[in-house]
């Protein structure tokens, strides 16, 4: 598989704006697109069949169904054609209280209906400058690595994103970047034999920095938020990143 970008539109977008990124980046060959969309555009999808971009949930409850007013669960997901879901974005850690251990139970329910979970992991600006960035990433990603089937681990897409990137204009360096992908990596390693685990860097990610972090060895992909809501810079991005292979 080819370099990934991960959009994550969070709660911003229009029907419009879908047509117009489909259209600017919906032929793209040597880099696989994910739009991961609000829940209420994920039917949209099914009026752009012949397009290369695959679509991803932002959020996903762990249950199959029950009493959980305004949740979605993997099964809908599923039904929609959607083939990723986000798990543990820093934004739901932050202000829906995830924690780990919700974090496993999501991405362990998308894994068992076939939705691949992209699950994400950094650390805070205070935990940067406590030197514990490695050992906050490693204890989120093994959280999840210890109890999800081996067999299935391979499925799991990691996206590193320090909290301090995202939205702020200030992204990690490469080398950065590279430092923490290829803990991560070796975490992964360690946990599971010959794991080889994808991770996509993500925090102000654009199109002017995509190139560099792209040359580092273990940064297989990005995942973009704030520059994938203008689709001609989301095409130049993208079209950085499929020039990296
Ligand atoms: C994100 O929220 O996943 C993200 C990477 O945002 P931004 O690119 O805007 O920093």
């Amino acid at each position: 598989m080819g370099p990934l970008v991960v959009a994550n539109w969070k709660m911003n977008g229009s029907e419009q704006l879908l047509k117009t990124v489909v259209r600017e980046v919906g032929g793209l060959a040597e880099a696989t697109v994910v739009l991961a969309l609000p829940a209420a555009y994920l039917s949209l999808p099914k009026g752009f069949p012949d397009t290369s971009i695959e679509w991803a949930g932002q959020n996903v409850h762990w249950l199959d169904s029950g009493p959980y007013t305004g949740e979605v669960s993997v099964g809908m997901l599923a039904e929609l054609g959607v083939g990723w879901c986000l798990v543990g974005h820093s934004e739901r850690r932050q202000h829906f209280a995830e924690t780990d251990d919700l974090v496993l139970a999501k991405t362990k329910a998308c894994l068992e209906l076939g939705i691949r979970p992209i699950v994400c992991v950094g650390e805070n600006l205070q935990e940067r400058k406590a030197g514990k960035a490695l050992e906050v990433v490693s204890r989120q990603l093994l959280a999840v690595l210890n109890g999800v089937p081996s067999a299935l681990a391979q499925w799991i897409v990691v996206a590193y994103e320090p909290v301090w990137a995202i939205g702020t204009g200030e992204e990690a360096s490469p080398e950065i970047a590279q430092e923490v992908h290829e803990a991560l990596k070796r975490a992964a390693r360690s946990n599971i034999k010959a794991l080889e685990l994808r991770v996509l860097y993500g925090g102000s990610v654009n199109a002017d920095n995509a190139s560099a972090l792209m040359r580092m060895p273990d940064v297989d992909g990005v995942l973009v938020g704030g520059a994938s809501l203008e689709a001609v810079g989301f095409r130049r991005l993208c079209e950085q990143v499929a020039g990296s292979v």
